[in-house]
């Protein structure tokens, strides 16, 4: 079954992640007759342009809750990790699958993490819930992926250059006013983060860990990237910085891998890629930036080098290379990873699937999710 023969419901449809979702169902060709949309109260009465429509904002409470799950075959959940855990298993109680942006359930054994290019297989009938990645995690994977299928990967070393639209749509109007204030010489005020967020860089907003000095966005770089590769083993040394950027994450990556390559098999690799765009002219200096990552669906990958300080073999062969990506992370880092995993579930055989509200389930596997992470943030 196509998505667009679905109805799916948009949970946090006002916000910066909802919003993109909207916009990418919308280009996919979704009805607005087969769009719900659900907000908090403070959004009670609005309506939200959906291409040339617009669709009513429901309040998401119990009631409403109830209807539209009653006739969503999937929902997106694209408000904080407390309205997931919350809502999520009612969702599923009332028949519809779930695909989750926050943290909730990123680390529950029970529930695959899923990004369509890497391991789109884990989709099976039994998905009732589907969590996407960490914003930063997907970036850094859809663009490692061809390397580690290839060639193996044994350790990333990674610093990322976060926009502040991360942090949601709040955090956006934070830089405007910022900026505003800034040239205008007047006093900066900030209050999404803890530093002013205009003419600055910072280390990621996310609390720090007393014990380990890392801070929540790094561990989930770790955690997440290890549960998406199955492989406990690897290293991952993350540092997250945040940028005063208005959309589209960077990622400045040195990788390991298992054996030495040439460079010619590294461009290879990442030029027949799936969601990959390569952006690499040394003559003119031109590379990914968010700019042009913005808005877009591919990750975008330059600097593509050898790292000088790791060498070659006699054959031209090195095993640590170095790169630098850009990618729209409210789009691929959140929205469209979310919208993808939907429609592989839409197409998954299973007769009390999407589309067949007459044979909806009657339980839910997942009244209490067992959440390895207690993190609430994204
Ligand atoms: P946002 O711009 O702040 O939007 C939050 C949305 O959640 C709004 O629509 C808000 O509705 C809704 N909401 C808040 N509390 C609610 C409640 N109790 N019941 C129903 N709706 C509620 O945040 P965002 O950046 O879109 O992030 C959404 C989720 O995606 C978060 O879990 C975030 O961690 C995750 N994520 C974000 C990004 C990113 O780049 N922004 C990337 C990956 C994952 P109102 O407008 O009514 O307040």
């Amino acid at each position: 079954m196509a998505l667009k023969s679905c109805t799916v419901a948009v949970v946090g449809a006002t916000g910066a992640v909802g919003r993109e979702a909207l916009a990418i169902l919308n280009e996919r060709g979704l009805g607005s007759d087969r769009v719900i949309a659900l907000a908090s109260a403070r959004s009670a009465g609005r309506t939200l342009h959906y291409g040339a429509n617009e669709v009513e904002v429901l309040v998401l409470d119990p009631r409403s809750a109830d209807r539209a799950f009653q006739r969503a075959d999937i929902t997106i959940f694209a408000a904080d990790a407390d309205t997931s855990r919350a809502f999520a298993p009612i969702a599923i109680e009332r028949g519809s699958l779930a695909v989750d942006n926050s943290s909730a359930f990123r680390m529950d054994s029970r529930v695959p993490l899923v990004i369509p290019e890497v391991n789109g297989e884990l989709l099976c009938k039994d998905a009732e819930v589907v969590a996407s990645p960490n914003c930063s995690t997907i970036l850094l994977l859809v663009a490692l992926e061809p390397l580690r299928r290839r060639f193996g990967v044994r350790s990333i070393v990674v610093s990322t250059y976060q926009a502040v639209s991360g942090a949601g749509l709040p955090a956006i109007q934070e830089l405007r006013t910022q900026a505003g204030d800034a040239l205008a010489g007047r006093q900066i005020a900030p209050r999404v983060f803890g530093e002013p967020c205009a003419f600055n860089v910072f280390s990621h907003d996310s609390a720090i860990s007393p014990a380990t000095g890392l801070n929540v966005e790094e561990q989930k770089l770790i955690d997440e990237t290890r549960r998406i590769w199955n492989d406990s083993r690897i290293a991952i040394t993350p540092t997250c910085i945040r940028v005063p950027v208005e959309r589209a994450h960077s990622e400045s990556v040195a990788v390991e891998l298992n054996e030495p390559v040439r460079e010619d098999e590294v461009r290879l690799a990442l030029a027949s890629a799936t969601g990959i765009r390569v952006i690499d002219d040394r003559a003119r200096n031109a590379f990914p930036t968010p700019l042009k990552a913005s808005g877009i669906d591919d990750v975008l990958v330059g600097r593509i080098r050898p790292d000088p300080g790791a060498g070659f073999d006699g054959r031209g062969r090195c095993t640590r290379w170095c790169l630098w990506l850009s990618g729209d992370q409210i789009r691929k880092g959140a929205a469209l990873n979310a919208v993808q995993i939907a429609e592989l579930l839409a197409r998954v055989p299973d007769a009390r699937r999407a589309g067949e509200p007459s044979q909806r389930r009657t339980s839910a596997r997942l009244r209490t999710p067992r959440t390895q992470s207690s993190s609430a943030a994204s």
